[in-house]
């Protein structure tokens, strides 16, 4: 991942020959884009057998500090990417929520394995059937175990995202939840 800006040569004021240096033009956009894409912090929501998949992400052998996303935080008010690691059953569900509306925006969630992401294969009526009906997701990690380096996969994909500046999931329901209440209200005048 690199920033991509505009090389300018230069020369000296009163002098014909062209300067060894060379001066790097971008945006401001572009570099706050670049900075967030590089230093993700991620909450681990770590319930079962895929946080343990997590877990060796972050450690030597893969070394998620080549990506910038290392910093795990437990704390939301110190992260900004969520990673929902494992079953989620009905009761953990307004606990996962929480968490997730104390993390400061702009922040993003990662579904990490079918049982997040579907319920897997806990076809019952304690286990919620996807983490997207409370949270929006922004990357789905498909498998059961994922592998760590389907983890790396969802991150740079996640990273790719923030560099392009598209909105996180969580704007778009934001902004959609706006035009609708705009819309409700035109229609009440
Ligand atoms: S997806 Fe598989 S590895 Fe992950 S929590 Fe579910 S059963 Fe465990």
């Amino acid at each position: 991942m690199g920033l991509k800006g505009e090389r300018v040569e230069t020369t000296r004021p009163g002098s014909d020959t062209k300067p060894p240096e060379s001066v790097f033009t971008t945006t401001l956009d572009k570099m706050v884009r670049w900075a967030r894409a590089g230093s993700l912090w991620p909450l681990p929501f770590g319930t079962a057998c895929c946080a343990i998949e997590f877990m060796s992400v972050v450690s030597s052998h893969y070394d998620l500090a080549r990506f910038g996303a290392e910093v795990v935080r437990f704390s939301p008010r110190q992260s900004d990417m969520m990673i929902v690691a494992g079953t989620v059953v009905d009761k953990q569900a307004p606990i996962l929520k929480l968490i997730y509306e104390q993390m400061c925006s702009p922040k993003w969630v990662i579904s990490m394995g079918v049982c997040a992401s579907s319920g897997g294969f806990y076809r019952a009526y304690h286990v919620m059937q996807g983490i997207d009906e409370i949270v929006p997701v922004d990357v789905y990690v498909p498998g059961c175990p994922p592998t760590p380096e389907g983890l790396i996969y969802a991150i740079m994909k996640l990273q790719e995202k923030i560099e392009r500046g598209e909105p996180s999931h969580y704007q778009v329901v934001l902004d959609r939840e706006a035009a609708e209440a705009r819309e409700r209200k035109l229609a009440r005048v």
